[in-house]
């Protein structure tokens, strides 16, 4: 065995959205809007440093593209900036492993010139001809694609993209592992073998660990019921930690772990 992995959440920037994302639909009683961060995973230990998705190119696109409700960037956030802050220059990055397509988890893709972009195929697939209704009023008729992230993937950034097809490591100890029409399409989880059992990022899979994870209730974006059902239940079963990336607390609890 190698060094030990670790696995440091970096917030990347903030977001007023409504609490019910978190829980089953519209059964949901819940009205409140809650703050959330938009984490990346920086993962130290393997023999090269990886990261796990990379927040989103500017909050104003989420909010006149997206027409979603408050985002905020402060200087502070800066991915480049902190990952520094950890002794990792982007340079370093070899891996980029992006849980899923939407605005907020690939939208830095462009300042890691020497990693691989790990990607499942079918979210690039889907997210390229995205099932959006015209009407709907948020997710700038593409679900929350960003156009011009999926845009550079294939053209500018193609050399350096990784499709995968299902359950791959990617090095030794970290495994993506696709939850097919979960949160998205072909939305994948990372698997870290961490000190003490597995560690489990969930892009955004999950929202809300005691509501999604521990009570197996849905959260309110998915693609298939049933397929979110198994897929909550077998992440429940594999994992011990778990790390969403859209919850303060995950910052607080595994600060310095
Ligand atoms: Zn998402």
């Amino acid at each position: 065995m190698g060094k030990k992995l670790e696995i440091i959440p970096i917030n990347t920037g903030e977001a007023d959205v409504k609490k019910m994302l978190d829980i089953f639909w519209s059964l949901s009683k819940e009205t409140g809007v809650v703050t959330v961060p938009i984490l990346t995973f920086l993962i130290k230990g393997a023999e090269v440093p990886l990261l796990v998705d990379c927040g989103w190119r500017e909050p104003e696109r989420a909010m006149n593209v997206m027409k979603l409700g408050p985002h905020r960037a402060k200087p502070e956030w800066d991915l480049a900036r902190q990952l520094k802050k950890h002794g990792v220059e982007p340079e370093e990055i070899k891996y980029l492993i992006l849980t899923h397509l939407h605005y907020e988890h690939c939208g830095k893709c462009d300042i890691f010139p020497n990693a691989k972009i790990i990607i499942q195929k079918t979210e690039l697939q889907e997210a390229a001809a995205p099932l959006a209704p015209e009407a709907l009023e948020v997710g700038g008729k593409a679900l929350f694609y960003d156009r011009q992230d999926i845009a550079r993937i294939v053209s500018d950034l193609w050399d350096r993209v990784v499709l995968i097809e299902g359950d791959e490591e990617i090095v030794s100890g970290i495994k993506c592992i696709l939850f097919k029409n979960s949160h998205t399409p072909g939305s994948q989880a990372v698997y870290v073998d961490t000190p003490g059992g597995t560690s489990i990022l969930l892009g955004d899979i999950a929202r809300n660990v005691y509501l999604n994870i521990e009570k197996q209730i849905p959260p309110g974006l998915y693609y298939d019921l049933r397929s979110m059902q198994a897929t909550l239940a077998k992440l429940q079963k594999d994992g011990k930690f778990f790390y969403p990336t859209h919850d303060y607390e995950v910052l607080h609890k595994f600060k310095g772990k």
